[in-house]
């Protein structure tokens, strides 16, 4: 069985007090006992926010890492950063990452490397454009840019793998993938990874869908066999609307 997982993107939202108050109402929210429930807030605030959910089963993951370890990279945080802190989890890949940050496939396998190496999980964002959807290219886009960041790895690492299909054109526009795309998707994304690793291990990889979910869209996309989540932006600044879409399944 799949872990079904509801990631919260808060991308560059949320300064220390707001971080605070969110995460206390996060607190009062009930927590879907079989769903990994995770928060990405902002480098500045993971350390407040790792100690203020300890005790909870809302883990705090990180939005971005660099490469290195250490060395001259005046802004940067390293992956042995985010592991002292005892982050466990990483984004990587996430489409404004690579459209304001260049981050190209290359960079991205270096960093799913270096983030593997520091024991920290991956949750790896790619996804077509909508001119790539409107040429009927999206498979191949969607297709490269996994084989292009990942296939160099051993059938083992993708323990630490989870794959989250965010179509740009969804993100943050309000307008979502149909259940179905999602699903085909999906189902495409689940059979390039069994065509280089075997079935069983493309059907142990969780795929999140990520673009314009909330509490009104979520439980149709979930309910597709296989979709196991959601990466959510906008509607995770919301206690409310995060923890319906994290009950969602
Ligand atoms: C995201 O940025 O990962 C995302 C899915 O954003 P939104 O939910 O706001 O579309």
């Amino acid at each position: 069985m799949r872990t079904k997982i509801v990631a919260g993107n808060w991308k560059m939202n949320n300064d220390l007090a707001q971080t605070e108050t969110l995460i206390t109402e996060l607190k009062r929210q009930n927590n879907p006992s079989d769903v990994e429930v995770m928060i990405a807030p902002s480098f500045t605030n993971l350390w407040q926010a790792f100690n203020s959910l300890k005790d909870d089963s809302i883990e705090v993951i990180a939005q971005n890492m660099h490469f290195a370890d250490s060395g001259a990279y005046t802004g940067e945080v390293s992956g042995e950063m985010l592991k002292s802190l005892g982050i466990k989890t990483v984004i990587l890949g996430h489409s404004e990452r690579r459209a304001y940050f260049n981050e190209t496939d290359e960079l991205l396998a270096k960093k799913v490397d270096a983030a593997l190496k520091n024991d920290i999980r991956v949750i790896f964002c790619f996804g077509e454009e909508l001119k790539d959807r409107k040429s009927e290219k999206h498979e191949d886009v969607v297709g490269n840019q996994i084989k292009n960041a990942l296939f160099h790895l051993e059938a083992e690492a993708f323990k630490n793998i989870v794959l989250a299909y965010e179509p740009v054109w969804a993100i943050g526009t309000g307008e979502t993938a149909s259940p179905e795309q999602a699903q085909d998707m999906h189902s495409f994304i689940r059979k390039t990874l069994a065509d280089k690793y075997g079935k069983d291990l493309a059907e142990s990889v969780s795929i999140l869908y990520g673009g314009s979910c909330k509490p009104s869209n979520a439980k149709e996309i979930f309910s597709k066999p296989d979709v196991d989540g959601g990466l959510i932006g906008g509607a995770a600044l919301k206690a409310e609307d995060f923890f319906a879409i994290a009950n969602s399944f």
